[in-house]
């Protein structure tokens, strides 16, 4: 591999990598939301049809920095593509930053639309599931000990909120080990029930399976589910698999921060840091007899969060004590919530 390859050819907001099979990768630089930054991927070939991975969350600048983006490409790389020429979308996971822009390309062109099953029925009824979903939700913050008077807030903050998005009507489902051309689909839930990854040639995209310097987002199975951390860590399992395997992918691109060159490195850094925090979370349980909440758990593990990171430090913190459940270290001490008006479970050492 050459320095350029290793790096890509940057340009501004792009970088582009050319695949063993001649397929090219351009890896497009946007903004979902004002304080977080992404990557969609565009897929040009000979003859083949342009598919895009991830579509932006339709938000703010999102779309125009991919629009933008695709101008780059065309002027820059001559690539002769127009953004309304795109045929193929392909949605790594249902969440708004990664899909939340698709029905602003349906509008502009007609890509087809493609999901895993277990996440296409949010791309179609985003209205639906995010009313289901904020009752589930409010009921996990009670269940997280978070006093009444903050659900309202934690939940506003969290913003699973209908308006957001437009739905979009999902043309085919990819399961595990599926092609599209010459792409492969494989499913990596976790993060996501329906999250997936595909290969292109030795490069593979993992929209948030795995991030370069942080760790993904942890979701109770409880609450949400074919989420949790024990599928998560099955799915490390499974890529690490694919690193020993005959023809492994050589880089991963991920849908934020930087692409993996050392992928078993990332993978073992990653297993560590989970390990720790694990770890503390035990050791914050070795303090109590009469069990803590989620809800305290999560101020000392993450005690700066602003309102707007609670939902998603309360949601790790509880996948973490439900996986650690699931192997015995922990258990809720009112797991029959013997005590009136008590809808908190709260959390200890298994003994
Ligand atoms: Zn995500
Ligand atoms: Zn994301």
């Amino acid at each position: 591999m050459s320095a350029s390859q290793k790096q890509g050819d940057i340009y501004a907001n792009v970088q582009r990598w050319t695949a063993k099979n001649g397929l090219r990768i351009y890896r497009i630089r946007h903004q979902p939301y004002p304080y977080l930054s992404g990557y969609v991927y565009l897929i040009l070939g000979n003859g083949f049809p342009p598919t895009m991975f991830d579509a932006g969350s339709g938000e703010g600048t999102s779309f125009d920095d991919i629009i933008k983006g695709i101008e780059q490409v065309r002027k820059n790389w001559g690539e002769k593509i127009k953004p309304q020429q795109i045929e193929h979308i392909i949605i790594s996971h249902a969440h708004i930053d990664h899909f939340g822009g698709t029905h602003l390309f349906k509008e502009l062109g007609d890509p087809k639309i493609y999901a895993h099953p277990y996440d296409a029925p949010i791309v179609e009824s985003y209205r639906e599931r995010t009313t289901i979903g904020t009752f589930a939700h409010a009921n996990f913050l009670h269940t997280c000990g978070v006093p009444e008077d903050e659900i309202e807030p934690v939940l506003k903050a969290f913003g699973y909120l209908p308006e957001r998005t437009k739905p979009v009507h999902v043309d085919d489902v990819l399961e595990d080990g599926d092609k599209l051309n010459d792409l492969e689909i494989l499913h990596f839930p976790g993060h996501s029930a329906g999250h997936i990854g595909m290969r292109v040639g030795e490069f593979l995209l993992t929209g948030d399976l795995i991030l370069s310097k942080t760790l993904t987002q942890n979701w109770p199975a409880t609450f949400f589910p074919f989420c949790g951390f024990a599928r998560t860590v099955e799915s490390m399992k499974k890529l690490n698999r694919l690193t020993e395997k005959k023809d492994p992918p050589k880089i991963l691109l991920p849908g934020h921060e930087d692409p993996i060159y050392e992928i078993q490195n990332r993978i073992q850094m990653v297993h560590k840091s989970e390990d720790r925090r694990n770890t503390r979370l035990q050791r914050l349980l070795t303090e109590t007899e009469k069990g803590m909440t989620i809800n305290e758990l999560a101020k000392m593990m993450f005690w700066t969060a602003h309102i707007n990171r609670r939902f998603f430090a309360l949601a790790d913190v509880a996948a973490r004590l439900e996986y650690l459940m699931l192997c015995g270290f922990v258990s809720a001490v009112n797991y029959e919530i013997l005590f009136p008006g008590e809808t908190a479970l709260r959390w200890r050492l298994t003994k």
